[in-house]
């Protein structure tokens, strides 16, 4: 008989669950998937896919906008919530049947019901089953912050129910300057929202490139958002079903909702990992982990957001995937961190892969800066007063790139494809020997011929 019921056990059915599921079980390993939510996780049901539908929706003001410079007469359109926000269920819904069919398909079974451990081969499951696995695998995912208990927190939603609003706010405060808040400013301002962004630091996108902080910021705000920097929400108040949220600075702001998005956590809380012997890593409140992905449990791997490493969709699915070929495949593999593409949805997007600026000049001691802010070609038809900005941040001794960031429409799609180049550490020479595709944006990128700054760092004496 088997020591124990399956090979693997995943907890939780989310981008990097399933993958591992998946794969592991295409191995030949005997898989239990315990999902407690739904299958697909925060990416299908609460992030990604329906944040990226709302995006594209809200997008189409600025289509409808931009269209008369072109000769088209629209009639006055109107906009139903209701109707987005149904087409959107429905499409998540079918998602999570795929998600879910392809773990079936893959040979793994799902449990829809919570599991936490009670030992470091023992699974408990909330309909009172015990399961034991030879492998345990946590991808239990993150929760958004809330932080602290300030008064009327209780009126404060955050973007797991951003998605299923029953209107559209007229207006909407939003407190936080990262991906979420950023990306949701833009979709309710779409929509028609009148928007405010409470942001505590200088400027939105903290750790990002300076002049795409800049620029995004700018272009943001030229769309009527407003960003109120250095300042936080000390308290909100209902009145009905209005609301005023009282600022640090002393001024409030009247809205019909209060949106946080000021990061998110990662779901560690009573998983049983104590009784496990699970260590948490105490810098970042993530499950702690070795290059492997490995616990400080011999059998027992965490992935994904639960680790609270870099929190996007694709690092959760690669880190999954090189588990169980790891695990389960006889092939080691372990990801490989650096260099990882990523955008914010904001309108415009932001595109960036690489080192900023700041990072490059404290690293080497040559930087050269290749920079281009122009007026997309629409724009000079539609009127739109809009610019977008495209960096080459290059190693001035070696010619090497090592960061491109975009902001613009599009600049997601673009990042995608340059961080090819930049992952295979190509030399602006390489960007200059490209020839342009002509007419696009993207095309700067390997246009720019002078650098608009040179940065050489003096040796130590
Ligand atoms: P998750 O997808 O969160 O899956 C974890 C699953 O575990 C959940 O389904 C949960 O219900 C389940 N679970 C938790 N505890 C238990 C338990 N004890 N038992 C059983 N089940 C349990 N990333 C991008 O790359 N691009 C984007 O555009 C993007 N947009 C985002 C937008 C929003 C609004 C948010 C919130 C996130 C976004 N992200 C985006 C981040 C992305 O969603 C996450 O990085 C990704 O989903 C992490 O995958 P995961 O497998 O680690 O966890
Ligand atoms: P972010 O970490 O991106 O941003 C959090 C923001 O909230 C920052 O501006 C931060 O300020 C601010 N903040 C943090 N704590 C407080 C506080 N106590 N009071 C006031 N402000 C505070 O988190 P998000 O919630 O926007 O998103 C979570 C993660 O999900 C992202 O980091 C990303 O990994 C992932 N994600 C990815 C997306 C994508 O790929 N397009 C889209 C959405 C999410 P400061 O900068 O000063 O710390």
């Amino acid at each position: 008989m088997a020591k124990f019921d399956v090979d693997l056990f995943v907890i939780g059915g989310g981008s990097g669950g399933v993958r591992a599921a998946r794969i592991a079980a295409g191995y030949g390993a005997k898989v239990m998937v315990a999902e407690e939510y739904r299958m697909g996780g925060t990416c299908v049901i609460r992030g990604c896919v329906p944040k990226k539908l709302f995006v594209l929706g809200s997008h189409v003001r600025h289509e409808i906008a931009d269209a008369a410079g072109f000769g088209w007469t629209i009639p006055e359109v109107t906009f139903d919530w209701p109707t987005l926000v149904a087409n959107k269920d429905k499409e998540i819904a079918r998602l999570e049947g795929i998600y879910a069919a392809n773990v079936e398909k893959s040979g793994a079974r799902i449990a829809k019901t919570r599991a936490v451990l009670e030992d470091a081969h023992t699974l408990r499951l909330m309909t009172g089953e015990k399961v034991t696995a030879k492998y345990i695998l946590i991808a239990t995912g993150g929760a958004p912050n809330h932080g602290r208990e300030i008064p009327g927190i209780e009126h404060v939603i955050s973007s797991n129910e951003a998605f299923h609003l029953t209107e559209l706010p007229k207006r909407i405060v939003i407190q936080g300057g990262g991906y979420i808040a950023l990306e949701f400013a833009g979709i309710f301002a779409g929509f028609g929202s009148d928007v405010t962004v409470v942001y505590r630091g200088d400027n939105v996108l903290r750790g990002f490139d300076e002049d795409v902080r800049k620029h995004v910021r700018a272009e943001m705000e030229k769309q009527g958002i407003t960003i109120i920097t250095g300042c936080t929400i000390e308290k909100v108040d209902r009145h009905g079903n209005e609301f005023t949220t009282h600022l640090s600075s002393g001024s409030s702001i009247a809205s019909e909702k209060v949106m946080f998005a000021i990061g998110r956590h990662p779901n560690v809380a009573n998983l049983g990992l104590e009784k496990a012997g699970v260590a948490i890593n105490p810098a970042n409140g993530g499950i702690a982990v070795d290059e492997w992905s490995k616990t400080s449990v011999d059998n027992i791997y965490a992935i994904g957001d639960v680790t609270h490493r870099l929190n996007l969709t694709p690092v959760a699915i690669r880190e999954g995937h090189a588990f169980a070929d790891t695990v389960f495949g006889k092939r080691p593999d372990q990801v490989d961190h650096a260099t990882i593409p990523t955008a914010v949805f904001s309108q415009p997007e932001v595109g960036t892969v690489g080192l900023t600026e700041a990072q490059a000049r404290a690293q080497v001691s040559h930087v050269d800066i290749y920079k281009a802010d122009f007026r997309p070609i629409k724009a000079t038809m539609s009127g739109r007063d809009t610019r977008v900005l495209m960096k080459l941040v290059v190693d001035g001794t070696t010619d090497r790139v090592l960061g491109c960031h975009i902001v613009g429409d599009t600049a997601a799609e673009i990042i995608q494809a340059v961080a090819i180049a930049v992952k295979m550490k190509a030399t602006k020479a390489d960007f200059d020997a490209t020839i342009a595709l002509h007419p696009t944006a993207a095309e700067e990128l390997v246009t720019m011929r002078t650098p608009t700054a040179r940065y050489v760092r003096q040796a130590a004496e």
